[in-house]
Order: structure tokens, then C-alpha cells, then sequence
């Protein structure tokens, strides 16, 4: 008999979850103002809201810990970290930051003003936040088949080539900093960016004189796929592929709270020292003298170990096989789910899901409400609520694509934890005709709304 796959690792501490009973839920999501972020966490048995800073730490990082150097300047623990990125990503300046968009914001200090335009796959939010924070505008270049979920394309990451070439003509070069490739990207459904793209794009912007810079928060994730799928890398180590992926790259962000294993942490990286000792002014005014960056040097030690970790073929297959698992049972009921399975969520579409719902109540945010009620399960809204206000005409920006996702911590959950995610999601896809009404708006911010919006049930 052929073995079947198991995990790579086993546990050594376990944490208590809190189960609650279905009147208690729809209690609490009313109280929350039906926005999932506002349940406290002992009011979910399943917390897929995020795979940010959620995933479990090795023994080996737990060590790390321990013997963290807490120097505030020329600390150990910021050159183990500083090595580890040189050697995975051959860069030779870093930066920590207490997290992404903290890296977002201090390099977009340097590259960013008023009036300039950034291409890229599907920026992610804070990402695009940080940039029209700026009065500058994200062009979103990504593949046409990423916007079909139905359709099975390798790399729905990818960037359109000639989409990209009619910003570079159309800007000139002083108004567009960068092109940022989200590795793998987050927007558009985790889904992986192949070396032959990230060549081109590399050749394509340098040819107009324009860095490339990689939103890195999945690289390790994203090499995976480039190994599975890309023919030419089938037989690389994953640290091989990460090499090759940022020799394409001029400079990178890391929000090292998805593939950097650890609870909060960031960094950029590049080979720029003239971006670098900018950078350093607003990392020292924003977060920290420039050997922490906001980070305790222990979890500068843990986020060492964590890369290393992160990087090794045994350690992705166990994570993005747990993945696969999850979308495939629901597959298996019938449910729409974004096709092929990204790396750390299942994407749900909440339009085929709901087809009753009109878009302006908010599908796939009704879709969120009404799993947590069936199951006490947390996802997050990828829809017209994350879209926002447009930020010339205020209008609702309808995306193309109205998701629930469903993110899979690191290292956390189990396959029985998958079993009962798919039965609650089934239960309410059997139901799914008689939900016809969703929420409206009674409070927002005026940037990153879905964060902090207040709604109500549409009567
Ligand atoms: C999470 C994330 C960020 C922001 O990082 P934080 O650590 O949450 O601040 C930026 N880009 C991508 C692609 C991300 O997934």
C-alpha cells in the first residue's frame, strides 16, 4: 500500500479553543456591527481571518528566543537576521520594520510623491493605502485570467506584459518609482508569480530605466509553485528558486508575519545604497535605529530561523498541501472556489456562492457573516468593502471579483480542523437561495474602511 502524505512535524504544545452555540454567535456578530473584526477571539472556534503573524513557531525558533540580543545598536540577532536575507535573497542592505506596511511606509518615503503611478499585480491593501496616502495612484496590471475563477492557469499572478509597457509609455520614467510584483499575490487569490514572468517584467522595466521592487510577503510560498509548476525548476531546492526569483528584483518589502514564520516583524532589503541610506533617515524617524527597526532582537532571531525554516520543500508541501485539502473538499461539494487553489487561502466566490445577494449589500461580506454563524468559522472579506471609496469620486468601487477568503495559518490547524470548515461552508451553501438580503453602511473611515465599518442588516 502506498503511504499516504502526513505532516512534517508534530506538536509539542497545544492551546485551548472555545467552542459557543449558534444564538450566542448571532448575538455576538450584532454587537460586533456584523464586522468579523470586531469579535473577540474567544467568540471564534476557527480563525481564518488572517495567516498574518498566526502561525505557530518551531522549537528551533523558540530557542532563538531564549538567546535573542537585545543590543539597541550592531545587536547579533539583527546580523543573524541580516545574513540569512543575503544569503536566501542576495541582498546585501536590510532594514527590520515592525511589520509590512511599516516597510511600505518607510521606502515609500523614499521612492513616492504626489502625482506618480505604480504598476503592479493586484497591489495589497495597505500597500495601495500606502500609496495613495501619497496622491499617487496603483495601476493594476495582472493578467486577465486571474479575474476568471473558474479557469485553471498556473500563474494567475502573473503580469500582462503589454499592460505593463503602456504605463511605461504612456508616464514619464519620473513619475513611476517602481513596479511592485506581490510574490505571491495576495488580491488576486495567493496565487504564484512564474520566474519567466518575473524575468520579463525585471527586462521590461529596466528597459525604461524603472527598479522592480518584490512585496515578498509570500516569497517562499511562491517558489513552491515556480518548483511544481514551472518545468524548468522542478528539480531546484526551494532556497535555489528564491535566489533565482530575486535576481529580478531591485529591492523588496517583507511583512514577515506570513512567510518569515514569526508573530510581527518586516523588513526591506536591496542593493541600493543610495534607497537604503534614504530609507535609513525614515526607519530611524518611523521605527527604530537601523539594527531593529522596531523589533525586539529576539524576534529578529526567531524571524532568522523562520526563513530558514520557511525555505525547505518538507515544511511548504505540509502547508500548502493542508490548503489544497481544504479547497478540494469543498470542490468536492460543489462550492465555487477560486481555481487552481492558491498557497495560504481558499478564496470563495461569494457571487456564485450568493446569487440572490445584490452587490450593493455586500455579498461576500454576507457570506463572512453567515459562516461564522453556522460554525463560529472567521474569514475576511475580499470584496467591495476592502475596494473602497474611489478616492476622486467617492464612489463604491465595484471589484471584479466579490471573495470570501479563508486563510490558513502556518503550522496551526488540522485536517480534521478542514473537515469541519467544509461542513459548516456546505451547510450554508445548502441554504443558499434563501439568503437574499445582505448589509448596509452605517459608519466608515475615510481610508481602509473595512477595518473599522459599522453595518447593519438591509430589512
Ligand atoms: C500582509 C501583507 C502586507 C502588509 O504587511 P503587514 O505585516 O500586515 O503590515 C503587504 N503586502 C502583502 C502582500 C501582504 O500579504
Amino acid at each position: 500500500m502506498e503511504l499516504p502524505f502526513c505532516e512534517s512535524y508534530k506538536i509539542k504544545m497545544i492551546e485551548q479553543l472555545n467552542r459557543s452555540t449558534r444564538e450566542e454567535r448571532i448575538e455576538w456578530i450584532k454587537v460586533a456591527k456584523y464586522n468579523l473584526f470586531k469579535l473577540t477571539s474567544d467568540q471564534v472556534f476557527i480563525d481564518l481571518l488572517t495567516d498574518s503573524g498566526t502561525g505557530a513557531m518551531s522549537d528551533r525558533q523558540w530557542a532563538a528566543i531564549m538567546t535573542g540580543d537585545e543590543s539597541y545598536a550592531g545587536a547579533r540577532s539583527f546580523f543573524e537576521l541580516k545574513n540569512r536575507i543575503t544569503q536566501l535573497m542576495s541582498f546585501e542592505y536590510v532594514l527590520p520594520t515592525h511589520q509590512g506596511r511599516a516597510a511600505e511606509n518607510v521606502l515609500f518615503s523614499v521612492l513616492m510623491k504626489e502625482g506618480m503611478v505604480v504598476p503592479g499585480n493586484s497591489h495589497f491593501d495597505t500597500t495601495k493605502g500606502h500609496i495613495e496616502f501619497r496622491r499617487a495612484k496603483a495601476i493594476d496590471c495582472t493578467i486577465d485570467e486571474a479575474c476568471d475563477t473558474s479557469l485553471n492557469h498556473p500563474f494567475k499572478g502573473n503580469i500582462d506584459l503589454e499592460k505593463l509597457e503602456k504605463v511605461y509609455k504612456e508616464y514619464p520614467r519620473e513619475m513611476i518609482p517602481c513596479c511592485i510584483v506581490t510574490v505571491t499575490c495576495n488580491t488576486s487569490g495567493g496565487q504564484p508569480v512564474s520566474i519567466e514572468n518575473l524575468k520579463a517584467v525585471y527586462e521590461l522595466s529596466h528597459k525604461y530605466g524603472i527598479p522592480v521592487l518584490f512585496d515578498s510577503a509570500r516569497f517562499a510560498e511562491n517558489a513552491y509553485f515556480i518548483k511544481l509548476r514551472e518545468p524548468a525548476y522542478k528539480e531546484w531546492t526551494i532556497k535555489q528558486i528564491v535566489r533565482e526569483m530575486y535576481k529580478y528584483a531591485d529591492m523588496a518589502t517583507m511583512s514577515s508575519k506570513k512567510d518569515g514564520l514569526v508573530n510581527i516583524g518586516g523588513f526591506i532589503a536591496t542593493n541600493n545604497e543610495e534607497i537604503y541610506r534614504k530609507a535609513c533617515t525614515f526607519n530611524i524617524m518611523f521605527e527604530g535605529y537601523v539594527t531593529y527597526g522596531g523589533m525586539a532582537g529576539r524576534d529578529m532571531a526567531a524571524l532568522a530561523v523562520g526563513l530558514d525554516e520557511s525555505t525547505e520543500f518538507d515544511y511548504l508541501e505540509t502547508r500548502i498541501k493542508q490548503v489544497e485539502y481544504l479547497g478540494n473538499k469543498l470542490i468536492e461539494y460543489g462550492i465555487p472556489i477560486q481555481y487552481p487553489i492558491g498557497g495560504h487561502a481558499i478564496f470563495v466566490d461569494a457571487t456564485k456562492f450568493l446569487p440572490n445577494v445584490p452587490k450593493e449589500q455586500f455579498i461576500a461580506q454576507t457570506l463572512g457573516i453567515e459562516l461564522y454563524i453556522e460554525g463560529g468559522i472567521r474569514g475576511v472579506e475580499i470584496g467591495t468593502i476592502l475596494a473602497d471609496r474611489d478616492p476622486e469620486t467617492r464612489q463604491n468601487r465595484y471589484p471584479k471579483l466579490e471573495l470570501l477568503r479563508l486563510a490558513i495559518p502556518r503550522r496551526v490547524y488540522t485536517n480534521n480542523h478542514m473537515d469541519y470548515i467544509a461542513a459548516a461552508l456546505k451547510n450554508v451553501y445548502d441554504r443558499r437561495f434563501e439568503i437574499n438580503k445582505g448589509y448596509e453602511i452605517v459608519w466608515e473611515a475615510p481610508i481602509m474602511r473595512h477595518f473599522t465599518v459599522e453595518l447593519k442588516k438591509v430589512v
